[in-house]
């Protein structure tokens, strides 16, 4: 993720509340009409009461074999949907339809919109049988020699109730996909809302408040930011290699896609043998990723979600594998993290796997008198004027930038590892002490860097990272291993470092020399501002060796 936005406020307390739908109809309708609907015939205007003596009409008298096309095509749920309003537009056209129809002819997303209101052939496909029951014919079923017929019905009877499980999870599929694939696109509408309305709540009830995070959003919206990331080669290239390399652990799950903007993590998700990947975002930019997995034929698999994570409700119980790059600024600033440890406790199975699994943080003291001549006293004689009021803030925020690794002037220090397995939100405020020794003679500190590092293993376990591992390293015992820095030591990424200036004192007329091998050592804090839930502030205390007082100084990104 990048890291442009944010301004706002806890998104876990956030609440949808525009309804702004002049739909009429809920699925509630469909279900509720359900039992007393007659199944006009496929193929002609016969009309039936149940699909399966339907199915056995145009078997018998069109030599058309509905059940036969679902097994020789290998569709499911919705391949077998779109089938069925792909017939029923050629029929209402009057176009032939035959047996030796292909999957292309109807591969369409148009083929998921129901031609005929409330069809209850569409309805009925969730208790289809493999083949047509022997004894369910048409004529039998008009003649009124019901003996046949009864002892079908009773052991599909049976049958049905044990798919009850099942066809519940793929009607909530039907419904999310109809909903967000179609309505939205047509109407704009998104899935807390078309919860909303389900629920009968009105649209803009004076109760809802605003969406607090709706700037955040919108950030995500645009197209730059996730051009920034695609083209950001060391984040993509890493969660694509760890999908493809370990494609045998994607090949038929379900894979949840946290935040999927243009929908890259779900499409290579999908193309390394996931049966079904639901990708979730609040952003606009969801409508984009839409357009993107259709344009992949990846339609089929990928059910897009938009709405806040905490707030969407899943066609499924549980996933095998949550995907999200939800890394922020400094790791922590933008605060996505809370959103997949909710999705995390929610909906990942006991052995099931994230990706990434573990991040580190990281600390290096720098000291670089060229750029702090550069940016800081820069400001103090510009074509003549001294404009110190241009450096407020200087200090004061983090600064993010790439940093050259011949301006770190001693060892890094691992300050933090994440294990995302087991972490709390409330973890991601924490201290942490530090020890570093310097690598050079300096002048002058001026600051400390502060970066991480993301592993991406195949198993729970995070096999072996620690405080002080190197992604480099540890990546390197495996190819089912991915990890990458946002270091110094690294290929440049969209992240860059986060920088920690110190302020000199005015009266510092000569700042303390240090020389290579001396240690500096002080704690470090991460945590949010009280008034910011998506920003971060970072503290540390330090002193080098023999000196007497600590200094201690903070930074923030808002
Ligand atoms: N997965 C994409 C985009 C990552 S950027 C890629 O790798 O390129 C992070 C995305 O997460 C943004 O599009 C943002 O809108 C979305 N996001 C952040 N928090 C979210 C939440 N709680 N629920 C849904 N989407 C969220």
């Amino acid at each position: 993720m990048t890291t442009k936005a944010s301004k706002s406020t806890d998104p876990v307390s956030d609440s949808e509340s525009d309804d702004s739908l002049s739909q009429t109809e809920s699925w509630d309708d469909v279900e509720a009409d359900e039992e007393t609907q007659e199944v006009i015939s496929l193929l002609d205007d016969r009309v039936f009461p149940d699909v399966v003596s339907m199915l056995a009409h145009c078997k018998e008298q069109h030599s058309f074999d509905f059940l036969g096309i679902r097994q020789r095509l290998q569709l499911d749920f919705h391949g077998c949907v779109k089938l069925v309003n792909y017939i029923r537009q050629h029929v209402h056209e009057g176009l032939p339809v035959t047996e030796q129809i292909a999957k292309s002819d109807f591969e369409s997303d148009e083929y998921l919109k129901p031609v005929l209101e409330d069809d209850a052939v569409i309805i009925g496909l969730f208790d289809l049988p493999d083949v047509v029951p022997e004894g369910v014919l048409p004529s039998q079923v008009q003649d009124g020699d019901a003996a046949p017929l009864v002892n079908s019905l009773l052991k599909r009877n049976t049958e049905l109730q044990d798919e009850l499980a099942r066809i519940s999870a793929q009607f909530e599929s039907y419904r999310a996909t109809v909903s967000q694939t179609l309505d939205q696109r047509w109407g704009d509408v998104d899935q807390a809302e078309a919860e909303a309305k389900a629920a009968g709540k009105t649209a803009k009830g004076p109760e809802k408040p605003e969406d607090a995070s709706k700037y955040y959003w919108e950030s995500y919206a645009g197209n730059d930011i996730h051009e920034t990331m695609l083209k950001d080669t060391v984040r993509t290239d890493g969660y694509r290699d760890f999908i493809y390399n370990n494609k045998h652990l994607f090949a038929g799950k379900t894979v949840l896609d946290i935040g999927c903007g243009t929908g890259i993590l779900s499409m290579f998700a999908a193309r390394a043998g996931a049966s079904r990947v639901l990708a979730v975002d609040a952003s606009d930019i969801i409508d984009k990723a839409r357009e993107n997995v259709f344009h992949a034929g990846l339609s089929s698999t990928i059910t897009l979600i938009k709405g806040k994570m905490e707030e969407v409700v899943l066609p499924v119980d549980k996933v095998d594998i949550i995907v999200s790059e939800w890394m922020g600024y400094c790791l922590l600033y933008e605060a996505m993290l809370p959103s997949v440890l909710y999705a995390r406790d929610r909906y990942l199975k006991p052995d099931g796997l994230l990706v990434p699994g573990t991040c580190n943080m990281w600390v290096a003291p720098v000291a670089d008198s060229e750029y702090v001549m550069d940016s800081v006293g820069f400001w103090r004689d510009v074509y003549g004027f001294d404009m110190k009021a241009m450096q407020s803030g200087i200090w004061d925020d983090v600064r993010v930038l790439h940093w050259p690794k011949t301006s770190v002037c001693g060892e890094p220090v691992g300050i933090q590892v994440l294990d995302l397995y087991t972490i709390k939100p409330t973890d991601l405020s924490f201290a942490a002490k530090w020890k570093s020794t310097l690598t050079d003679d300096i002048d002058a500190l001026d600051g400390f860097l502060v970066w991480f590092d993301n592993f991406f293993a195949p198993t729970r376990e995070n096999q072996g990272v620690e405080l002080q591992s190197t992604a480099d390293e540890w990546a390197k015992v495996g190819k089912d291993r991915v990890a990458f820095t946002t270091g110094p030591y690294g290929k440049d990424t969209h992240w860059k470092q986060g920088l920690l200036l110190i302020k000199q004192k005015e009266d510092d007329s000569k700042a303390t020399a240090l020389k290579k091998g001396d240690v500096l050592e002080g704690d470090i804090t991460f945590a949010p501002p009280a008034d910011m839930p998506r920003g971060l502030v970072i503290k540390t205390s330090w002193k080098a060796s023999g000196e007497e007082k600590a200094r201690t100084q903070s930074w923030s990104m808002k």
